[in-house]
C-alpha cells in the first residue's frame, strides 16, 4: 500500500528504523510510523499482558490512537486499557494465545510477582481458582514467537522487585529461566520506558525480523538505543572535563557530586530528548538516576550519592 507522499509503508517503516538516533518517533513521525505498523501487525499479531506495574502514559497513546486501529494488537491483559473485563477478557486471552500460536510478539509490561506459586499478582480464575500472572506468563511465553518487555520492571524486577520485595517479583527473563521457557526475549527497559525504544524495537522486529546477537548488548537491549552511556554524549561533559561540579540542585557544573548515574547508564536520552523533545533530565538539573538498567533502584541508591 503507498502512502500518500509515494512510498511504501514497508519502505517508510525502513526508513524510519534506519534514522532513529537523529529523529524522534512521537513527535515528529509517528502518526506515519504507526499507519504503516497497522500493516505490518497483520502478519504478526501482538499480545499484551500487563502485570505488576504503574503505567506507560505516552505508549499508552500510541497504543490507543494509532496502533489499536490495526485490529491484530491483543490486550490479552491490559488494566488501563480493555473494555472487556473478568472472565470475557481471560477467554479472549486464551483463545488469542492458542489461535495465534508462534505467530505472536508478546509484550510484557511490569514485574511478576512469583513468591508463593504467583498469588500476589493474578487475573482471572479457573476451577474457582485464581490464575496467577506467572501463569499467563508461561501460557503466553512458551508460545511466543518473541517477547519484548516495556519498561524495567519487565525487564529487570524494578521497583516491584525492590528491597525487601514481598511478592518475590522478578523481571520476565529470570521467570521464563525459572519456567524454562525459551522464547527469545528483547528488553525496552527505562522508568518508564520511552515510546519511541518501544515503537523503534517494534518496528524493527515487524520489518527484519528479531535481532542479530550482536545487536543486542549483555542485558538484551538493542544497542540501537542502549549502546552508549549517558555520560558518553551529556550536555554537561565540558564541565566535568573542566572540574566543575554542582555541590547543590540549581548550581552550574556537572551533576556527578548530586548522584548522577550516567557514567553506568546505557540510554540515548541527550540526543533522544523526553516528551516530544522538549526536554531530558540532565538538562531539567536533575542527575540521571540509572532508570534504564538492571538493578535500578536499588543498586543505585541513595539516588542523590555520588556512587
Ligand atoms: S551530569 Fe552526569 S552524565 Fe553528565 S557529565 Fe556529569 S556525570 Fe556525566
Ligand atoms: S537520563 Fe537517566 S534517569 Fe533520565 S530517562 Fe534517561 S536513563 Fe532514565
Amino acid at each position: 500500500m503507498s502512502s500518500s507522499h509515494g512510498i511504501s509503508r514497508r519502505d517508510f517503516i525502513r526508513w524510519a528504523v534506519a534514522a532513529p538516533a537523529s529523529l524522534s518517533f512521537t513527535s515528529v513521525f509517528l502518526p506515519r510510523l504507526a499507519a504503516a505498523l497497522q500493516e505490518a501487525v497483520k502478519e504478526y499479531p501482538i499480545i499484551w499482558l500487563q502485570a505488576s506495574t504503574c503505567s506507560h502514559p505516552s505508549i499508552k497513546n500510541v497504543i490507543l490512537e494509532q496502533i489499536l486501529p490495526g485490529r491484530q494488537l491483543i490486550l490479552a491483559y491490559h488494566g488501563t486499557l480493555m473494555a472487556a473485563t473478568g472472565k470475557l477478557s481471560v477467554d479472549a486471552a486464551r483463545e488469542a494465545a492458542a489461535k495465534y500460536k508462534g505467530k505472536y510478539v508478546l509484550v510484557v509490561e511490569g514485574a511478576i510477582p512469583t513468591k508463593e506459586d504467583g498469588i500476589y499478582g493474578h487475573v482471572g480464575e479457573e476451577n474457582g481458582k485464581p490464575f496467577t500472572m506467572l501463569r499467563w506468563i508461561d501460557v503466553f511465553g512458551k508460545n511466543a514467537m518473541a517477547a519484548l518487555t516495556v519498561g524495567t520492571c519487565a525487564a529487570y524486577g524494578g521497583l516491584p522487585a525492590a528491597a525487601p520485595n514481598p511478592s518475590g517479583s522478578m523481571g520476565l527473563n529470570d521467570v521464563f529461566k525459572m519456567l524454562n521457557v525459551t522464547t527469545p526475549v528483547i528488553n525496552i527497559p527505562g522508568c518508564p520506558c520511552h515510546p519511541d525504544w518501544f515503537i523503534g524495537t517494534v518496528s524493527k522486529i515487524l520489518l527484519y525480523g528479531m535481532p542479530q546477537p550482536k545487536e543486542l548488548d549483555e542485558y538484551g537491549r538493542l544497542k540501537l538505543f542502549f549502546g552508549r552511556t549517558v555520560h558518553n554524549r551529556c550536555i554537561k561533559r565540558d564541565y566535568l572535563d573542566d572540574g566543575i561540579f554542582a555541590a547543590k540542585f540549581g548550581d552550574e557544573g556537572c551533576l556527578l557530586e548530586l548522584g548522577c548515574k550516567g557514567p553506568f547508564t546505557n540510554a540515548d536520552c541527550p540526543i533522544r530528548l523526553w516528551n516530544g523533545g522538549v526536554n531530558w533530565c540532565i538538562n531539567a538539573g536533575a542527575p540521571c538516576i540509572g532508570c534504564t538498567e538492571m538493578g535500578f533502584p536499588d543498586a543505585h541508591s541513595p539516588i542523590y550519592q555520588r556512587r
